[in-house]
């Protein structure tokens, strides 16, 4: 009979990575627990928890029709639905792929499963690890680099494709009027996509597709209508336009139904053939496999006690705006949680710009902030939240994945979206009963960690603008003020 059972979790749906790879279909039990406590035991976004069942039970299918005997276990949680198949299958060895987070890693391994490297990633966390333990500053753009040369992507002799490492300074533009978006594309949902949405009470958006062969046409959608206008405009936050030219293919990266090489391999090839150019590709590699590999890589380097990091002793409860969109008539924010009340998505700029300086500048705590990201996002994991919201958003980690803090008031989102126009606050006040509360809370931000700043080198232009305020007194009382309304929800 069986001699191995293998244990493919939720974000390891590969026939080809991980502990499938090299398992045999004549003697292996394959195994996939869907645990209540995954179902009820957070609030999770109804939209995430579709995608993330409904991908996992296409998965098992296609495991099936590829020659696997699988077992799909509902069990109250995992490891009850795997003692459930050791009482049925006997003391098996349990196999599986290296966990992505240090909590299932630990429970696992207690349980006593074996692991096989973790090759979901471009990059060994122990090949991480040696890039790591030789910085000063973890700095990403030179592990972007050291990739690139690495992986032989965009490189020419150990010299850069088009002459430099980095076409940032062509995108970050602004779309010209009346730009027409090739828009994004739907996937159509199936038995056991119907059957999901029942036991989640949920209907589904077209948006996510819950297959391989579905991530597969998202890949090749993204590369023919979106590839090569992804630079010039990726950090736009156009009024009407949700996805721009954004690829949507975290969710399915992360689950394992891509793999990062045939992702690069299939832009690359755009490239080669002129139909994107070297702004937009570079762009889109250095997301791939710059930004991906080194959160990946740092989440696991930086260990697991970097999660519960509070350095601007931030205790702020999480506050209404960000579980209701209706609690909060400031416009980019109501508008930003719509979004995701509906898919479960939103682009880098959203995530960084609105929700991350909304909780960093009322100093909401960092780690309730975090645990409603994991808890809203389709893309959500435990190794890309965890440095993303402790690192990128909140500076919880006093500046070692970001030198500074990400603050922005509200002529900046002014500038960078187009939110501010129907909003009932005005961007360039920072005192009065319409002063933009993202203007008012940036000085006061500044001003309560003004000691901490002072001994950052690059906050000095901003500290030295805070000391030029002549109404810092007025600006604390209004601060005050919206703070109150915030938490209380009548902002
Ligand atoms: C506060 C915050 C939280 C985030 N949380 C997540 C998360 O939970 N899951 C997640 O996959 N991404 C996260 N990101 C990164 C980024 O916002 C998403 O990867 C991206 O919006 C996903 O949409 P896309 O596939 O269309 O991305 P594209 O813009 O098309 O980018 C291509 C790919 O690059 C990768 N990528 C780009 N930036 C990052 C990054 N900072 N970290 C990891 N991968 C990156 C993703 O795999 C993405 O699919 C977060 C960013 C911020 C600022
Ligand atoms: S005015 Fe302020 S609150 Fe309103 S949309 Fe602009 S940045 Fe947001």
């Amino acid at each position: 009979m069986f001699e191995r059972v293998i244990f493919v979790p939720f974000d390891h749906l590969s026939l080809d990575h991980g502990a499938l790879a090299a398992a045999h279909r004549e003697t292996d039990l394959v195994v996939m627990v869907e645990s209540e406590r995954m179902l009820t035991g957070r609030p999770w976004n109804a939209e995430r928890l579709f995608f993330m069942v409904s991908a996992a039970r296409h998965f098992a299918a296609l495991a099936e029709a590829d020659g696997f005997t699988v077992r799909y276990v509902r069990a109250p949680t995992t490891l009850d639905g795997l003692n459930q198949v050791r009482q049925e299958f006997g003391d098996l060895p349990i196999v599986s792929a290296e966990p992505s987070s240090f909590r299932q890693s630990q429970q696992l391994t207690e349980f006593g499963v074996e692991f096989l490297e973790n090759d979901f990633f471009l990059t060994s966390r122990a090949d991480f690890a040696l890039w790591a333990g030789k910085q000063k500053s973890y700095v990403m753009e030179n592990f972007y680099r050291a990739q690139r040369v690495r992986l032989g992507i965009l490189v020419t002799n150990g010299a850069p494709e088009g002459g430099r490492w980095n076409f940032d300074a062509d995108n970050r533009l602004a779309p010209p009027k009346n730009y027409t978006w090739p828009g994004p594309l739907t996937h159509e949902r199936d038995d056991i996509d119907r059957e999901v949405e029942k036991l989640l009470s949920h209907t589904a958006t077209t948006t996510w597709a819950t297959t391989r062969a579905g991530a597969l046409t998202q890949l090749a959608w993204f590369v023919e209508h979106h590839l090569a206008g992804f630079g010039p405009f990726e950090d736009a936050v156009p009024k009407d336009e949700w996805a721009l030219h954004h690829s949507l293919l975290s969710p399915y990266l992360n689950v394992g139904l891509l793999h990062a090489h045939e992702v690069i391999a299939a832009v690359l090839d755009a490239y080669r053939d002129g139909r994107a150019p070297i702004q937009s590709v570079e762009a889109f590699v250095r997301q791939v496999i710059g930004w991906r590999e080194y959160i990946n890589g740092m989440y696991w380097f930086l260990g697991e006690d970097y999660r519960n990091l509070n350095g601007l002793q931030a205790d702020r409860d999480l506050l209404p705006a960000f579980t209701d969109s209706t609690a909060t008539q400031m416009n980019c924010v109501s508008s930003v949680v719509a979004d995701i009340e509906k898919r479960a998505w939103v682009h880098h700029i959203p995530r960084l710009m609105v929700l991350s300086n909304l909780a960093l500048v009322t100093g909401v705590n960092p780690q309730k902030f975090l645990d409603w990201m994991r808890e809203q996002f389709v893309d959500a994991s435990d190794w890309v939240m965890v440095p993303n919201v402790i690192g990128m958003a909140t500076h919880a980690d006093s500046g070692r994945l970001m030198t500074k803090p990400y603050a922005a008031g509200g002529a900046y989102l002014n500038r960078m979206t187009e939110f501010c126009g129907g909003c009932r606050f005005d961007p360039k006040k920072r005192v009065g009963d319409d002063a933009c509360p993202f203007t008012t809370l940036y000085w006061d931000f500044l001003d309560r960690h003004r000691e901490t700043f002072a001994k950052n080198h690059r906050m000095g232009q901003q500290l030295a603008g805070l000391n030029r305020l002549s109404d810092l007194p007025e600006v604390r009382v209004r601060a005050a003020e919206v703070l109150d309304e915030l938490s209380a929800g009548r902002f």
